[in-house]
């Protein structure tokens, strides 16, 4: 079925008269209409935790599920009222070690209960948490807690070793999940803390108080820790009900890890400011215990990203055939562009349109997306959610009309955007310019209001002077059937100014070939254009990536350029 043309739009057809009419409501919205959820609209106290949990609690939703975990050993599942319950122990425990408001707790460990009821713990007192992916080793676990000032870190035994205490000034307690005992100075259980005090506890604060510092993945250069505030739950409430399509009795499922944006903002706070049960599975990826999660849970809502796409793609359309995924109703997709090719396959083997939405950690929450009541356009980003004014401008700040290509922009200020670079406020200013937020990003917006996404703004070629963005040959490369993965960037050349070059890895079953590389030349350059055809192929065994997926094209640069690599911090294995 590959390399046939697809549909510009897929329509959905079930319950189209119960959708929300989006063109209405994006005209209608703004941020004081979605602020009259809450409770604090009234009583003038803020905190993300209430309104995530204790509110259900207080209004009669305590036994409802809150976090249903598995990674395969154990198994386990908390109320609203058990994770309130829990994280309050955190927060007592966190209280008595004379952590206060504004202090930053760093959470370095593996996807468990344990690191979301840590994270809720600290958010609760009005400390900053700062979550950190288990996969980074010492290096960047140090420039992380050096850089925020980190007063305490929560880890487990196994990722002891990477913290480098010594080195950290700032940093007055390690404290140790599963584990009986401490081995070293600074060092705090756990479980005291959590036999504290069992008592009720929160601290009230402002819409404008710090809540979250998360560091961003590093793609481009070094990574930049990104302030969220509480007022973030005005976007993350909005997001779950327009970008995920959250309805009550959703089971929801987010693969992201709490490490990365879409893990706290889509993973957590969307589903529970919206009273949704969500899945946490720990582990390693695999097809299989994917798609078992899916069928165990009767999973209704999912959450992932192209690069795990792919490799459930990489899986084969068999597997799913022997699991029940007829729970499923929508499933969305963020964190990098989404290839038509993924969305085909999402049609054919699942039967279920992929939603792309678009962001970014400074944005911290959904800004554009294929909403569930809108056609979706694939290979597009789809709509700006409502209350979010997205526009193209060029770089002298001027907005541009449909179908010009430039930098995609924000307008300021929406409740979950970056309200500071720690540590480093030059770098917040570079991001404005004549009162618009530059995402860093090149892109275009049709004649219908859909945006199209050409790449970073620093990834974007030029060669014999037009402008080729990676993704379209990217994504027209992964069309052809011997080409699983590609990463595509210019190499500067005397003539045309750049050239195109194309790394890519291949599917099982095919091998590497002069004749090969030509019929994928060929491919582009009759499939796309011949201007954008790679003149150069490379396969390689993999493509580099960051932890969280994404394509280091910077990278893929200076190997190619035999020039420095920069931070690598952030970079798979
Ligand atoms: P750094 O800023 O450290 O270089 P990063 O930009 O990859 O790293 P994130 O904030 O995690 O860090 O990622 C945001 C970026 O991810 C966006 O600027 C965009 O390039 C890309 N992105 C996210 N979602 C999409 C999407 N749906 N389509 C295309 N690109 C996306
Ligand atoms: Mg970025």
């Amino acid at each position: 079925m590959k390399a046939q043309s697809m549909p510009q739009e897929i329509l959905l057809m079930d319950e189209a008269a119960n959708l929300q009419n989006y063109e209405k409501t994006a005209l209608e919205m703004d941020w004081s209409t979605v602020e009259q959820q809450f409770t604090w609209h009234e009583t003038g106290r803020v905190n993300m935790v209430y309104e995530a949990i204790d509110r259900h609690v207080a209004e009669g939703r305590g036994a409802q599920p809150a976090l249903l975990y598995t990674d395969g050993v154990r198994e386990e599942a908390y109320t609203f009222a058990d994770i309130q319950e829990q994280s309050c122990r955190f927060a007592n425990g966190l209280r008595s070690l004379g952590v206060t408001k504004g202090d930053r707790v760093f959470i370095f460990m593996p996807r468990s209960p344990e690191l979301y009821i840590a994270l809720l713990g600290i958010v609760r007192i009005g400390a900053i948490a700062g979550p950190l992916f288990e996969a980074f080793m010492e290096e960047a676990v140090k420039d992380r807690l050096l850089d925020s000032g980190a007063k305490a870190v929560i880890t487990a035994p196994q990722l002891l070793s990477r913290i480098p205490v010594k080195d950290l000034p700032d940093l007055q307690y390690v404290i140790l999940t599963g584990a009986d005992e401490t081995t070293a100075e600074k060092q705090v259980l756990y479980t005291d803390l959590m036999n504290t005090s069992s008592d009720y506890t929160i601290e009230w604060l402002g819409r404008e108080d710090g809540m979250l510092l998360h560091y961003t993945s590093g793609s481009t250069g070094k990574p930049k820790g990104v302030l969220q505030v509480h007022d973030a739950m005005v976007h993350q409430y909005l997001s779950g009900k327009w970008t995920y399509d959250l309805r009550e009795g959703d089971i929801y499922w987010c693969t992201a890890d709490p490490g990365w944006v879409t893990g706290t903002s889509a993973g957590m706070w969307s589903p529970w400011l919206n009273g949704i049960t969500v899945v946490l599975r720990g582990g390693r990826f695999s097809a299989e215990a994917w798609y078992e999660t899916l069928e165990k849970y009767g999973v209704t809502v999912w959450f992932s990203a192209p690069t795990a796409f792919r490799m459930i793609m990489a899986s084969g359309s068999e597997l799913p055939k022997r699991y029940d995924l007829s729970k499923l109703r929508h499933i969305l997709s963020a964190g990098e562009p989404l290839n038509p090719e993924v969305i085909r396959w999402g049609l054919e083997t699942l039967d279920r349109r992929i939603h792309d939405n678009w962001w970014m950690t400074e944005t911290g929450s959904s800004i554009c997306a294929n909403f569930r009541c809108n056609p979706i356009r694939p290979g597009s980003m789809g709509k700006p959610l409502p209350g979010i004014k997205l526009a193209i401008i060029d770089n002298q700040g001027n907005e541009l009309p449909p179908k010009h290509m430039g930098n995609l922009a924000i307008q300021p200020k929406w409740p979950a955007m970056v309200r500071t670079i720690w540590n480093n406020p030059e770098k917040y200013e570079q991001y404005f310019l004549k009162g618009w937020f530059i995402s860093g990003d090149s892109a275009y917006m049709d004649e219908d209001g859909y945006f199209w996404f050409e790449g970073r703004v620093d990834d974007v070629i030029n060669t014999a002077g037009e402008r080729v963005g990676p993704f379209e040959v990217e994504s027209k490369l992964m069309e052809h059937p011997a080409v699983a993965e590609a990463g595509v960037i210019g190499v500067p050349d005397p003539v045309r100014g750049e050239i195109i070059k194309a790394f890519i890895t291949l599917r099982e079953g095919f091998a590497e070939s002069d004749e090969l590389k030509e019929e994928i030349r060929t491919f582009v350059k009759t499939r796309l254009a011949a201007h954008a055809a790679p003149r150069l192929i490379e396969i390689r065994q993999s493509i580099p990536k960051t932890r969280s997926g994404k394509i280091m094209r910077r990278v893929l640069k200076a190997w190619e350029l035999g020039l420095p690599t920069g931070d690598l911090s952030t970079m798979e294995e």
